[in-house]
């Protein structure tokens, strides 16, 4: 009984000293993500150096980083169950709807008349809006982007 445990013993010492010395060959391997981190500046006042990830370049902007959304809508627009024309020039479809910082919304035409909807509010506009896949600098660049 007593031989046994100590055979046991040694075969899970044995067993442990091999564990470690795996693991320190692992530990030795550079991980990919190592290469960057032994570049970044060693912080020597105890700070921990939180990675700039993702770069400032790749982050999207938040909305309110922004002055508005915008979205093409093609089809005519029902509002209250009813066709909404433009009231200068009476077309029906092809909008651009803007949602506003003010949470506003904002119609206009292909002929460029833009007025500000109040039936239709910010909420209406995420539920109808895609995710943003571009962001444009000014008013114009979003207009042509979305061929108006
Ligand atoms: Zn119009």
């Amino acid at each position: 009984m007593f031989r046994r445990r100590a055979r046991d013993d040694r075969e899970f010492r044995q067993a442990q000293r091999e564990a470690l010395a795996l693991r320190q060959i692992h530990a030795q391997e550079p991980w990919p993500s190592d290469t960057i981190q032994t570049k970044a500046p060693a912080a020597d006042n105890g700070e921990t150096v939180v990675p700039d990830f993702p770069p400032a370049d790749l982050r999207a902007p938040s909305r309110h980083d922004v002055e508005g959304v915008m979205m093409r809508w093609m089809p005519p627009l029902v509002i209250d169950g009813e066709v909404h024309a433009c009231p200068q020039c009476g077309t029906y479809r092809d909008w651009i709807v803007f949602n506003m910082n003010d949470d506003s919304v904002w119609l206009r035409c292909t002929a460029g008349h833009q007025v500000m909807e109040p039936r239709l509010d910010a909420a209406w506009f995420n539920r109808n809006c895609g995710p943003v896949d571009h962001w444009h600098p000014t008013l114009e660049d979003g207009l042509r982007h979305l061929g108006h």
